[in-house]
């Protein structure tokens, strides 16, 4: 038999984490293994809420991936999937290579859901990647230079962060924390400039524990972010959004964390989705195609009670894991796969620096000590991926 082609479609931590088990359990031959990204690095999306708000920069929350990955083992291919054909087990790259696979791992993370919001689209920016938190930073610098020639214009001190979800939340509190530095740097009345953070739903952070989620509020209203909860974003427009209840505040930068959906390429690819996310069966495979397996944002697994688990980092590294070390039976001809079983450890929300609050197993921990527990977990994360040297070179306190 021909030795198999696994090809690996992005490298974020489902992506990432089932490259890295193939690298470490296979030996050189045993199988063809090609991961294919966007860019040449790795960037740890959980971070990303820190350079859009100018608190860190964008180049320490990505790793390049050829310090973490051995060539000898794996191709790795800079490009971007543009297609997927499941029949003819093809893949097609935008400057159209077609890359065929005997096994696919579909990894290719999400995308903002808009529900359809009128000019979401159009105005609002969203924190998705390196290349667009470097926009969100630069943006609101250029606000703050603008207000200074435009002083009537206060719109421009004016920020809009739509939705109060997990990013919405940890958003606000590194920008927040970056005001007073902006206006120190530009000279600008701090009184001058508002966040606000703008829900849907009955209550920020809908469905957590709601002690944690009035500990979270309180510490943001008190660096000066400004919550409308119960109060969808009906439209966004080049001058800023309208609500539901029909006011309009005026603001040239709005963020939108209003929820994510799967890559929209695997829906174009013809995969049943709901909300761009594939139902996986126990084993992480798309239905109809047990030599497609798909890990984190564009899988849709369910929990005991018939919910589906919220699209995790967490989540998207264990099935990752998962994946590989089935994929690495599947190549020695064993029968027996390992089913996915996800073993959540908690959750864990940062509040702008030294602050956080969360949940770690069933316990519910505040400030400075869910602060550092989120450090750790992240060093946890970096020493997976690239062991010491990397916790080291990335870790700030
Ligand atoms: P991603 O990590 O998004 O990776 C997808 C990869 O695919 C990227 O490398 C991308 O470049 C590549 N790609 C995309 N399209 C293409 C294409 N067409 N061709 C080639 N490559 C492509 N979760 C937690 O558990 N804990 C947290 O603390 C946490 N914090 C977060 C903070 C923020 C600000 C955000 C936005 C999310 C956070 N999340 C957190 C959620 C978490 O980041 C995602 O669930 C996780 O990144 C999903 O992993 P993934 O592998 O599916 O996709
Ligand atoms: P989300 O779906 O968790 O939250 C989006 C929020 O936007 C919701 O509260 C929703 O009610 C609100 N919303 C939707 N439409 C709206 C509208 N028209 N107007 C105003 N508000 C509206 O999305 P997210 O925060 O981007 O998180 C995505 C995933 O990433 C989640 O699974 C989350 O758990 C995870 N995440 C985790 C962490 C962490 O663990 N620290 C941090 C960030 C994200």
């Amino acid at each position: 038999m021909s030795t198999p082609k696994i090809l690996i479609l992005g490298a974020g931590y489902g992506g990432l984490l089932t490259t890295l088990q193939l690298q470490k359990k296979l030996n050189y031959n045993e199988a063809e293994v090609t991961l294919v990204n966007k860019h040449d690095y790795h960037y740890i999306t959980t971070w990303l809420h820190e350079p859009a708000a100018g608190t860190a920069s964008a180049d320490h929350a990505r790793v390049y991936l050829d310090q973490i990955i051995d060539t000898n083992k794996i191709t790795f291919v800079k490009g971007t999937v543009q297609s997927i054909q499941p029949e003819e087990r093809k893949v097609t790259l935008e400057n159209g290579d077609v890359l065929d696979y005997d096994y696919l791992v579909i990894g290719l993370g999400s995308e903002p859901e808009t529900f359809g919001i009128e000019g979401l689209k159009e105005h609002a920016f969203s924190i998705r990647s390196i290349n667009a938190v470097r926009q969100i930073r630069e943006h609101i610098e250029y606000m703050f230079a603008k207000y200074k020639m435009e002083p009537e214009r206060t719109d421009y001190l004016t920020f809009v962060v739509g939705g109060a979800g997990f990013t919405g939340i940890e958003f606000c509190g590194e920008l927040a924390d970056r005001i007073p530095e902006l206006c120190q740097e530009f000279d600008v009345n701090p009184e001058l400039v508002k966040i606000y953070n703008i829900e849907a739903a009955p209550t920020a952070l809908p469905g957590f524990d709601p002690e944690l989620v009035n500990y979270a509020m309180e510490v943001l209203t008190r660096k000066g972010v400004e919550f409308k909860i119960n109060t969808p974003i009906k439209q966004c427009t080049p001058e800023g959004v309208v609500l539901a209840t029909g006011e309009e505040i005026k603001s040239a930068t709005v963020v939108w964390t209003g929820g994510v959906r799967g890559n929209s390429i695997v829906e174009k690819s013809g995969f049943e989705v709901m909300r761009g996310r594939v139902k996986v069966d126990e084993y992480l495979r798309a239905p109809g195609y047990d030599n497609v397996f798909i890990v984190g944002d564009c899988a849709l697994i369910f929990n005991d009670q018939g919910r589906p688990y919220p699209p995790t980092a967490q989540i998207a590294v264990q099935e990752g894991e998962n994946c590989g070390a089935n994929l690495v039976k599947i190549v020695r001809g064993e029968v027996v796969l390992e089913p996915f079983v996800p073993a959540l450890q908690g959750t864990l929300a940062s509040l702008g620096k030294g602050e956080g609050m969360g949940m770690v197993g069933t316990k519910k921990i505040f400030g400075t000590s869910a602060a550092l527990m989120k450090k750790a977990s992240d060093l946890r994360y970096l020493y997976k991926i690239g062991g010491v040297g990397l916790a080291l070179k990335k870790v700030r306190l």
